[in-house]
């Protein structure tokens, strides 16, 4: 009886991780823990609720100066080779942030005309992280290969590299995204996603999604393949509650947000207008923070893009100066061990490996012979990481090849032997 319990609850985890048609967040189960584990956490998040309410109360009406830029890593944690998603889906997955964060969105014109009036332009955009911690070029992804086929919220497994998943990029600087094969919560599996709110410890503080519900391409899976799943985790991190308020079926629970209508409990899949509960109109199962469908999701509300830029301005202050996009230059000592050139001696047809220093703007590359003379020159735009270059008509010999670029300026030897 019990092996055949075993089964069936292996069966069911099986199941849940692959084929998921309900939406389902692990970031109230993920808090629970956190404050099992820490009894000061609750008052500290009561303390910053308060800050929350007392900066709405002081700017929430102020018009916004500029739009805040978010540094966004995202740490690829894969198993199997197709868990290693592609910088494309990683791509589509900002593409989609940006859309939903600016109100971009191409289905913001699905909002119903009920709640049209209350829906905001969040006006924060996100960007690839391009200086790491350590100082050098990063392109805003990080992978590592891990031994593991899911990860656990309670463990919180995904964020450490000594338990198979990548440490966190610090919190100040960087909006940390970790990509893994699946999450479960105990012998739980089938969640999406989940999410720190602000006060949470430095190390974990970030979000987790399971790579079947990241991006729109790729291995995005029906019906979470619109990226929606971040945008919803996001708006956690930004401290936005679900929109129901977490109180089961009741209507007592509340988001802390005045202009999303009180609701009874989650709604799935995709409802028709209106949807009514706890006397309201119609809920607002629109809201990227329900447990709609993807394709069924389209809005933020105006009081929880408050609630978001109090986060920005208080708890998360410190990501306003961060400055990790910006490109910088790599030194010339490690540009010219990075830059590989081979093979050498060759024959005429020589490969450049930029590996992954920044190659982005104007690159231009000069061969000189031994006499100094130029043999080629060539400008290209946003050159190849790999880019093979013909010298066909260099005789054998030595020759020196300079490669400047916006970003590093290098000189290597190069030998021709035909
Ligand atoms: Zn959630």
């Amino acid at each position: 009886m019990k092996k055949l319990i075993t089964i069936l609850v292996l069966f069911f985890i099986f199941f849940a991780g692959h084929s998921q048609n309900h939406r389902n967040c692990g970031t109230m189960a993920s808090l629970k823990s956190l404050q099992d584990n820490d009894p000061l956490l609750k008052k500290k998040m009561a303390r910053i609720e308060q800050d929350t309410k007392k900066w709405i109360k002081n700017h929430g009406h102020e018009k916004q100066k500029s739009v805040i830029i978010i540094p966004v890593v995202v740490h690829v944690v894969y198993n199997t080779s197709s868990q290693n998603i592609s910088d494309a889906q990683i791509q589509s997955q900002i593409d989609v942030l940006n859309e939903d964060y600016r109100r971009l969105n191409s289905d913001a014109s699905n909002t119903p005309s009920l709640f049209d009036t209350v829906a905001a332009d969040v006006e924060i955009e996100f960007c690839f992280a391009h200086q790491a911690p350590n100082g050098g070029w990063t392109n805003g992804v990080t992978r590592t290969h891990t031994s593991k086929s899911s990860f656990d919220l309670g463990q919180n497994d995904a964020k450490y590299t000594s338990t198979g998943g990548h440490d966190a990029w610090d919190r100040d600087k960087y909006f940390n995204i970790w990509v893994v094969p699946a999450i479960k919560e105990g012998s739980m599996g089938g969640i999406l996603g989940y999410s720190q709110f602000p006060g949470g410890p430095a190390a974990t503080d970030g979000v987790v999604i399971a790579y079947h519900y990241f991006g729109t391409m790729g291995t995005a899976q029906s019906p979470f393949n619109k990226g929606r799943t971040l945008t919803h985790e996001a708006g956690h991190w930004f401290s936005l509650y679900h929109i129901w308020g977490d109180d089961g079926n009741a209507c007592w629970g509340s988001d802390d947000v005045e202009d999303t209508p009180n609701q009874a409990s989650e709604n799935y899949g995709c409802p028709s207008f209106p949807h009514p509960s706890c006397s309201n109109t119609s809920d607002m199962f629109m809201n990227y923070m329900d447990y709609t469908d993807d394709v069924c999701m389209n809005m933020f509300s105006e009081g929880q893009k408050q609630r978001m830029h109090a986060a920005i301005n208080t708890s998360r202050s410190a990501l306003l100066t961060s400055g990790m996009c910006n490109i910088v230059s790599i030194d010339k000592s490690s540009a010219e061990s990075v830059v590989k050139i081979y093979p050498n001696p060759s024959k005429g047809n020589i490969t450049f490996d930029f590996g992954d220093i920044n190659t982005k703007g104007k690159t231009t590359v000069r061969v000189y012979n031994s006499i100094g003379q130029l043999v080629f020159e060539e400008m290209y735009q946003d050159i190849a990481s790999l880019k093979s270059i013909e010298l066909p008509n260099a005789v054998n010999g030595i020759y020196m090849i300079h490669i400047d670029s916006e970003h590093f300026n290098i000189v290597k030897k190069l030998e021709i032997h035909r």
